[in-house]
């Protein structure tokens, strides 16, 4: 029989241990509130991520899994922003108590936590089907705040990391695309564990003119960028960065479409002037433009896509 816990001991014996000892906690897990120093001179960055299980990760995922790929995705948002990450609080719905899930879900949430130095500070545990809900906060300089605003008719567009990983993730994990053994370990953990972009957003904070975090696929993601700069953008497609691994099991047109539209990417989007270098790796997409639209260049010539990116409620 499968053992199980009250919440209190579940909350003591899984999540207690993850508020390590910081001076920006004053009082964490245990009370009504955490209290919590926000550096001085600093913006709060506040952002929150909800996993509905058999929508944002297969019913057949791991506890473990399910735990770093909450803390990854939510942790790409503070990244976007040009955010230093400092806190999390959890809202946790489970079907029941389990204790081996609980360990195992509360290991891949803390790894992720304790590398980039996150204490857990608080949350709430309720009885349900499975959600997690992750809220992340972060500090960042007013000035130096990566907003979807910024970008300028001219800026280069560019990415971190390679797109379409998160795509061919899920066909993987859904049985629809057949990898080798290497390309398999390769979209599997690119879905349950996306390197959150900190320190590129970082990096890029101080001279980037606008950034998002790739997370409903680059061209729906892109399109934020534009619609909250006023501008438009247009893309080679032969530039996006496809990594062969999964690539090359596709034709070209397929793994570039996957760059364009997949989701879970979770790498990040910036613009920056023509008269900047990108500090980090980078690859350069496309440009910003004057007409207020998206346009993908194929050598030279416009293509027409017939999907966009995902969207709920559709
Ligand atoms: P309250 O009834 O005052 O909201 P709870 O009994 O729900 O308090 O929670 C007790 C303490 O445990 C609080 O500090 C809360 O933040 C923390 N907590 C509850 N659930 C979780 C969780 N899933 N992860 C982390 N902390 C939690
Ligand atoms: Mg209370």
């Amino acid at each position: 029989m499968k053992e199980t816990v009250s919440e209190f001991a579940l909350i003591q014996r899984y999540f207690a241990a993850l508020t390590p000892p910081s001076s920006s906690v004053e009082l964490g897990i245990g009370d009504d509130c955490a209290l919590l120093r926000v550096p001085s001179d600093h913006s709060l960055a506040v952002s929150i991520d909800t996993q509905v299980e058999g929508v944002h990760f297969p019913i057949a995922a791991e506890a473990e899994q399910i735990g770093s790929r909450v803390a990854c995705c939510a942790l790409s948002d503070l990244a976007a922003m040009g955010a230093t990450p400092l806190w999390a609080t959890l809202a946790l719905t489970l079907p029941n108590a389990d204790a081996a899930w609980l360990e195992a879900f509360s290991r891949g949430l803390g790894t992720v936590l304790k590398r980039f130095n996150i204490a857990l500070v608080g949350g709430d545990t309720t009885q349900g089907p499975l959600v997690i809900t992750l809220q992340v906060h972060g500090a960042v300089a007013p000035t130096k705040a990566l907003r979807r605003s910024g970008a300028k008719v001219g800026d280069i567009i560019y990415v971190t990391g390679f797109l379409g990983d998160g795509a061919a993730g899920l066909a993987f994990l859904q049985g629809q695309l057949p990898l080798d053994a290497a390309a398999a370990a390769y979209v599997s953990e690119r879905f349950y564990a996306p390197e959150p972009q900190l320190h590129a957003g970082q990096a890029i904070a101080d001279i980037a003119s606008s950034a998002i975090d790739i997370s409903d696929g680059l061209l729906a993601d892109l399109t934020h960028i534009t619609s909250a700069s006023g501008v438009g953008a247009q893309i080679n497609v032969e530039q996006l960065p496809l990594n062969p691994l999964w690539a090359r099991s596709l034709t070209q047109e397929q793994a570039q479409h996957w760059a364009l539209t997949g989701g879970d990417d979770y790498q990040l989007c910036f613009t920056l002037s023509p008269s900047q270098q990108a500090p980090i790796q980078a690859h350069a997409i496309g440009v910003i433009t004057h007409e207020q639209k998206l346009v993908c260049l194929r050598d030279g010539q416009p293509v027409v896509l017939n999907q966009g990116g995902y969207e709920h409620f559709n």
